[in-house]
């Protein structure tokens, strides 16, 4: 090749590639490619992925046994709230709604009349305690009796509330402690009326920890930021813990559902401990899907391995977000978002159980802990 020819041929080359460069789409995908960094990296709401995977799925809206659901909220429900209720709950198989929230003295009354009283197998109603008497002599004594007066006008549990062992003070500014010998003639008058005591002690142990970056609730605490429990103003998680494994040791012959999976769902091993040493304690799995949904392994062995001790719950009703835990407890499908993304920031997995276990903590392990359901309306 001669040099003119040598400059020609390379010539026609930058020509053709020049061409090319301009109107390839390959050139313009290089470009789009990076184009992302020259953005801003997203914040932590606006990182949305979109989930390429295809897999099955089982999209279940109605369980596949009749249920128990073991944890709800009704405040003062009207007549034609609970008629709507019934509607809702038919269409998803639930046959049986545990209302927490009865109250006590005149309100369980009420509660009990409106719901039980019209609809009478449907609903199961718990007493609350008051505190308004707790810094008069004699308090424990008094509650037992109210509560004995409760399960005459219907009640068939004994709830307590969250804000027990944290919030609750007596007038000298001291924390009531959970197992604070106060109660004991309450938790005794449950055992002897034979009701069980579905009580919620702490919270996740994240809502303890420091807000920064490293917390797994950061969206949640940073939407609700009161759900926080720092050290100035609450105890420790493990205190809490503490106190309540000594409420249970305590009074053996009572039974308790520790609500939420008593905050060990994230660590499964520890509460088949609590199990292993109180025959007298069983869990809901309340608003806490997620946890077992991370883990669909543990969770599985765990629900066969202790498939006595479990009971099915929500928490916040909405008739709406029950197939998610349909979903979870019924079928192996995998990686599916969950309803409510400040509990889990992750996608979850179903952990499918056999159907013996599954009609266990659908609604078998309620019968045996709940006096006076009918067990008829439940197969074998
Ligand atoms: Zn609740």
């Amino acid at each position: 090749m001669n040099s003119r020819r040598t400059i020609i041929f390379f010539s026609f080359i930058v020509v053709v590639l020049s061409v090319a460069a301009i109107t390839s789409p390959h050139a313009a995908v290089t470009q789009q490619d990076q184009a992302p960094k020259k953005q801003q990296t997203p914040t932590i709401d606006e990182y949305q992925p979109k989930s390429t995977l295809v897999t099955k799925e089982h999209k279940i809206e109605r369980a596949k046994f009749p249920f128990i659901d073991i944890h709800s909220h009704h405040w003062n429900p009207t007549a034609a709230e609970v008629d709507q209720l019934v509607k809702e709950m038919d269409t998803i198989n639930l046959r049986v709604m545990v209302n927490l929230s009865g109250g006590t003295g005149e309100q369980l009354k009420n509660t009990v009349a409106v719901m039980k009283g019209r609809y009478p197998d449907r609903f199961v109603v718990f007493a609350n305690m008051s505190y308004h008497d707790l810094n008069t002599p004699g308090f424990g004594k008094r509650v037992a009796a109210r509560l004995e007066e409760d399960v005459k006008n219907g009640a068939q549990g004994l709830k307590i509330f969250k804000n027990f062992g944290m919030d609750l003070k007596y007038t000298n500014g001291e924390r009531v402690h959970v197992d604070d010998p106060i109660f004991d003639a309450v938790f005794e008058k449950c055992a002897e009326l034979k009701i069980p005591v579905l009580i919620h002690v702490a919270e996740p142990s994240a809502f303890f920890d420091p807000w920064d970056y490293h917390n797994e609730r950061w969206e949640e605490l940073k939407e609700f930021p009161g759900r926080a429990r720092p050290p100035a103003k609450y105890p420790p998680f493990e205190t809490l813990m503490t106190e309540r494994n000594h409420l249970f040791a305590k009074h053996p012959k009572t039974n308790f559902i520790a609500a939420h999976l008593g905050f060990h769902g994230n660590d499964l091993e520890r509460l088949g401990k609590l199990f292993d040493t109180n025959p007298n304690v069983y869990v809901d799995i309340a608003a806490v899907l997620a946890e077992l949904g991370r883990q669909p392994y543990s969770a599985h062995d765990f629900l066969v391995k202790y498939q006595d001790r479990v009971l099915m719950g929500k928490d916040i009703y909405e008739v709406n977000e029950y197939k998610w835990y349909f979903r979870a407890l019924e079928t192996r499908d995998e990686y599916f978002e969950y309803y409510r993304k400040r509990h889990a920031f992750w996608r979850i997995y179903g952990f499918q159980v056999p159907d013996e276990v599954l009609k266990k903590v659908y609604y078998k392990n309620a019968l045996k802990l709940v006096p006076g359901i009918d067990a008829k309306a439940f197969p074998e």
